[in-house]
């Protein structure tokens, strides 16, 4: 239980009328938890933190009578979609509602290359709505088959697709979101063009995402490709080439270094002892192309549909925050980083951070398009050796031009990589959450009026 008074919180749900609303101890507490415990560190900082109650508004009205309420009875307030997020974004660290949002879920139109949705859509459902149109999302997190587009565009930062349209910062990869303000009268405002970058990955602390416009991309028939190395800088090489070759369609390249394929289930045959692969999804008309890149290079050992349909397991499954996820399923002693490497130098600085942490640090990259240049994020397993040593291998990953968003971190400032909000986003907070009751806590920097 939060500091919050039983009081304040009957008077809440008085108001809140038929509204769902769930009390059940157990329940709130096993839903106010998403994946922080990835990070040891954050798993010590969070695992007694929850919500009061949880609130399932059946549509925006419902979410606008919610906010109107707790912004009378100044009771925090933090969004819950999928519950996939990697750093307890989804955790609220001072109780209050948690709203399940996964009811506003409604396609609101499509058009040629735009698609309207409400923001508890998921982004499974979403591409298999489209698939009749020939178009699907430019991008999805490694989760779509539980994400949502709002709990994507609020906590993630981009996945499989960003090898070609980069990530969701990008311009042009979100149109417009409508939201919520959590005040005693609600507004309902519609952010367009660059002004929806106010909720990007802003944790939910910018309002309460109820619909989002998403621009989209030809669906391609994917193939999903398994390319065996002897050395994991060859595995990089040919990615690199391939994220490079603009004639080459492709929607995912991804170097990982032996031995995180032994931990790889259902794909571990695919991959002898000693290992590197690159695991990879290409349209189906340039995989050919993709091939006569390769050359002798490498052996492909995998060459099959993508299929995510209920009961697949997906290759993209294998990659991005699931890479860990592999690991951590039979070795509980392993965690991860985020890495963004310069664009300039790439092999280089790729070989000189292998070299550096023989072992410990546990190569996987994932090539990106990245300010319109191809280059990689990193999201290497790290052998977890106490918080002391993981900040020195951040600072030696820092020291050697390689940022970092820490994942040990629960505040959106001290994730990013410049270690602060955009101004933006602290600006426009203001303006929609002045009592400061979005997912409070998330945005330190924030200073409520009168506080
Ligand atoms: C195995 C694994 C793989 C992953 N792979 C990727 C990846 O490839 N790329 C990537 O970017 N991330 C990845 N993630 C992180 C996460 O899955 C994604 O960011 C995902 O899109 C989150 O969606 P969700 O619906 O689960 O959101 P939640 O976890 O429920 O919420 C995420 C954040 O957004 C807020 N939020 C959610 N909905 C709203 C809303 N409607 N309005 C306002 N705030 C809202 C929440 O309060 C929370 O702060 C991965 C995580 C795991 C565990």
């Amino acid at each position: 239980m939060s500091e919050l008074s039983a009081s304040a919180l009957d008077l809440l749900v008085a108001d809140l009328g038929d509204m769902t609303v769930i009390r059940d101890h157990k329940v709130v507490r096993r839903r106010s938890r998403d994946f922080f415990w990835y990070s040891p560190i954050l798993n010590d900082l969070l695992n007694d933190k929850s919500a009061d109650l949880i609130v399932v508004p059946r549509d925006e009205n419902e979410v606008i009578r919610l906010a109107a309420a707790c912004a009378r009875h100044r009771v925090p307030l933090t969004v819950r979609a999928g519950g996939t997020g990697n750093y307890g974004q989804a955790v609220p660290l001072k109780g209050g509602v948690l709203l399940d949002i996964m009811a506003l879920s409604a396609i609101e139109w499509t058009a040629p290359g735009t698609i309207r949705a409400g923001a508890g859509a998921k982004l499974s459902a979403i591409d298999a709505d489209l698939q009749p149109t020939g178009w699907e999302l430019r991008m999805h997190p490694s989760t779509k088959r539980t994400a949502t587009i709002g709990g994507f565009v609020a906590g993630g930062s981009g996945g499989i697709g960003s090898v070609t349209y980069g990530g969701l910062r990008e311009p042009g990869n979100i149109q417009a979101a409508r939201i919520v303000s959590v005040e005693e009268t609600p507004r309902v405002i519609e952010l367009r063009g660059e002004a929806a970058q106010k909720i990007n990955r802003a944790y939910g602390t910018t309002g309460i995402i109820t619909a989002l416009e998403m621009p989209l991309a030809p669906a391609w028939r994917w193939i999903d490709v398994v390319v065996c190395f002897d050395d994991f800088l060859d595995a990089v090489a040919v990615g690199y080439e391939a994220a490079l070759a603009d004639g080459i369609t492709k929607k995912l390249l991804s170097p990982i270094s032996w031995p995180l394929p032994s931990y790889f289930g259902a794909l571990r045959p695919c991959v002898a002892d000693g290992q590197s692969i690159l695991i990879a999804m290409i349209a189906e008309p340039s995989l050919e192309s993709f091939k006569s890149l390769l050359g002798r290079r490498g052996t492909i050992s995998l060459e099959t549909l993508t299929d995510d349909s209920p009961g697949q397991v997906p290759l993209y499954e294998y990659t991005w925050n699931h890479t860990t996820l592999q690991v951590l399923k039979s070795d509980r002693t392993v965690t991860y980083l985020q890495c963004l490497y310069p664009h300039d130098g790439l092999m280089e600085k790729v070989a000189e951070m292998e070299a550096l942490f023989p072992d410990e640090v546990l190569q996987h990259l994932e090539f990106i398009r990245f300010g319109g240049r191809v280059t990689c994020s990193g999201l290497p397993v790290v052998r977890y050796r106490g918080a002391e040593r993981l900040n020195e291998i951040i600072r030696m990953h820092e020291q050697r031009g390689v940022f970092i968003a820490n994942p040990h971190v629960y505040t959106v400032e001290d994730g990013s990589r410049y270690k602060r909000a955009d101004a933006d986003q602290l600006g426009f907070k203001r303006e929609v959450d002045p009592h400061n009751l979005l997912n409070p806590g998330k945005m330190r920097s924030f200073v409520a009026a009168g506080s």
